[in-house]
């Protein structure tokens, strides 16, 4: 009936809860938004239109998917707690653009699931409110296969967002901020207080706005062997570039000579730790690397 609140109204949340007799999986992150001027917030930040098919990961008791399926053309949300499954079918029955799928975003294929959901005359884009035990895990799987979309504007933990929009020489800056710049273009839109949550969670919160670049901007040689010198050469945090260096390519004499080579012709001091190089320097790196024809190891 059309006098009902809408889904992330407190007093709504509240009462689906209790019609359902449902209770908050922790471990699943379930931390419901309750705030419907953060929600539409969101949906502005993901600038998403009639124009637009969105994939939600997440969607709890439909609070955000509602906002969604109001301003876009279709909305695909999936959902790995079982028991939300019909709960989102009742909550969500006004609306004919939302499909629920029971699912796990770690095990989907996203390109599949576009492919399989929407027509392909629209532009794809990806928003959630992530559950934060795992959005590190979520953001690199989303952004490791060639699935075409064009942005990712997720709700995370405040200290993750500042990790993943850092600066080189910043502290919070690392392999994270590295994976995300280096397809994307990401900001964080705006920062949310826990206590628009329930349950309300230990730390505020901010949504990061990644836009995927139509271009790429960098083309290091061979990509897999990029992705395993950045992430190796973060290893050990404390550790000096070198030394991160020696345990991804091992320490023989001539492999040393090497790795002092491909430095050297990119203008790399061994001694600095990896949290100063930009983007730019580790391809740079990685493609002196691959003249010396120096393999890193692919742990
Ligand atoms: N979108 C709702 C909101 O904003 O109120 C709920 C957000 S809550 C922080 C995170 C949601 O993600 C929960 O509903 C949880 O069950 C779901 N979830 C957790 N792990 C998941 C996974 N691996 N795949 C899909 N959904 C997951």
């Amino acid at each position: 009936d059309n006098e009902r609140p809408e889904i992330g109204s407190g007093t709504r949340t509240k009462a689906i809860m209790e019609t359902y007799g449902l209770t908050f999986k922790k471990s699943l992150g379930q931390n419901f938004l309750t705030d419907l001027n953060v929600l539409k917030k969101i949906v502005t930040a993901a600038d998403v239109t009639a124009d637009d098919d969105v994939i939600e990961i997440g969607p709890g008791i439909g609070a955000l998917t509602e906002q969604l399926a109001k301003n876009a053309h279709q909305v695909l949300a999936l959902e790995i707690d079982e028991r939300l499954i019909p709960v989102l079918g009742e909550t969500l029955a006004d609306y004919a653009n939302i499909t629920v799928l029971h699912g796990d975003i770690l095990q989907t294929q996203l390109s599949a699931l576009i492919q399989e959901h929407f027509d392909g005359q629209h532009a794809v884009k990806i928003v959630a409110n992530l559950p934060y035990y795992i959005t590190t895990p979520i953001v690199l799987h989303l952004l490791d296969e060639e699935a075409d979309f064009e942005s990712i504007t997720v709700m995370m933990q405040k200290e993750v967002a500042q990790r993943l929009t850092a600066s080189p020489g910043n502290k919070d800056y690392g392999s994270l901020t590295i994976g995300v710049a280096y397809s994307t273009d990401s900001e964080i839109a705006f920062t949310v207080p826990k206590t628009v949550f329930v349950p309300s969670p230990k730390v505020d919160s901010a949504i990061v706005s990644m836009k995927k670049r139509r271009q790429e901007k960098y083309h290091p040689q061979n990509e897999v062997n990029f992705k395993r010198l950045v992430r190796g050469s973060f290893m050990h945090k404390r550790k000096s570039l070198w030394n991160n260096l020696l345990g991804l390519y091992g320490k023989d004499e001539n492999i040393k000579n090497k790795l002092t080579s491909a430095l050297n012709s990119s203008q790399i001091e061994p001694g600095i730790r990896a949290e100063r190089l930009s983007v730019a320097d580790f391809v740079k790196l990685s493609d002196s690397l691959e003249e010396q024809k120096l393999v890193p190891k692919s742990k």
